[in-house]
């Protein structure tokens, strides 16, 4: 078994400076990888920029990464011109290269996401609830995220994002044209000898996270002083004040710092309300949206493929309560 290290530091879009011109870039060293003794261990750096292009209003927001692997380290960017920063959008940039990871490295069971703790991106129950589902979508076991307290400031500037704005810069001071995020995303991808493995990431995948939120969601308390949020179940995370990782390598949760378990979907008000006959309703179309669905009384998530007639659309669960 193995695991992901993921470290995002993504300051928010207000911390960059108004710029004019070419990518701005705020930059952090990578935090010390916890101690493992896995095969295989891969860690992650995020960033989010922005890129300005001269001669239009438009704006691109790109997320820089660098995955670090026992066999080397591998860097990308995600781009997209949907300037949204909250935890859906972040999300939705990491899913491609979850994705990717899920594919290169199949043995890689867990991952750990490492990041600082804005309230609005990351340390609130939203956020909880993407981390307890959408990693196990591309097939990871075990997540934790973990917070720190160091604050970001700018640093080397010679990251990823100050390749791509030397690159983008080039490729201007050449003649060429930058109008949009995408052609913006085009000329890194279309670029020969790039180090850099670059996605796109449009607006319909990022809404595709607002529809897996679920409106009401349990009270997370103490947020403000989490460090670790760890998962193994949809919807279900334990979260402690210390990051702690003694029983990482068995692929375990230590008990160490007093975890406390949170069933992140809110059924407080479904067991008071009177459940209300099936209403006629027009088919949904369901296809592609997530769902959680219990199984052996486990919760796990998955991602409906094909509606198969329409018995169950208006079914809710608590209302076979009988
Ligand atoms: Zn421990």
């Amino acid at each position: 078994m193995a695991n992901a290290v993921l470290d995002l530091s993504p300051p928010s879009m207000e911390n960059i400076p108004p710029i004019l011109d070419g990518v701005d870039v705020a930059q952090e060293q990578p935090q010390e990888q916890p101690e493992n003794t896995e095969n295989y261990a891969c860690k992650m750096s995020t960033e989010v920029q922005a890129y300005h292009f001269g001669g239009s209003r438009k704006q691109a927001t790109i997320h820089t990464a660098i995955l670090y692997t026992v066999h080397g380290t591998k860097s990308y960017t995600t781009l997209s011109d949907s300037l949204r920063h909250d935890e859906r959008a972040v999300w939705a940039h990491l899913e491609p290269i979850l994705k990717e990871i899920r594919a290169t490295y199949p043995q890689i069971m867990t991952l750990h996401v490492i990041s600082d703790g804005p309230v609005t991106q990351y340390r609130n129950k939203a956020n909880f609830y993407l981390l307890s589902t959408v990693p196990f979508l591309s097939g990871f076991k075990h997540v934790s995220w973990n917070y720190s307290e160091k604050s970001h400031g700018k640093g080397a500037p010679d990251g990823i994002g100050g390749a791509v704005k030397r690159d983008a810069d080039l490729y201007v001071r050449r003649g060429g044209e930058l109008q949009t995020p995408l052609d913006l995303y085009e000329m890194l991808t279309k670029k020969s000898g790039s180090t850099i493995t670059h996605y796109w990431v449009n607006e319909e995948s990022i809404q595709k996270y607002d529809e897996l939120v679920p409106e009401k969601l349990t009270a997370v308390k103490g947020t403000l002083k989490i460090h670790q949020v760890l998962s193994s179940q949809a919807a279900q995370i334990s979260h402690r004040e210390v990051s702690c990782f003694c029983q990482h390598a068995e692929m375990k949760t230590c008990l160490c710092y007093q975890p406390v378990k949170v069933d992140l979907r809110d059924t407080t008000d479904n067991s008071l309300s009177t459940p209300e006959p099936p209403k006629k309703q027009p088919p949904q179309d369901l296809s592609g949206k997530f769902v959680i669905v219990t199984y052996d009384e486990l919760p796990y998530v998955g991602q409906v493929l094909q509606v198969v007639g329409e018995e169950n659309l208006s079914e809710q669960p608590h209302a076979t309560l009988s």
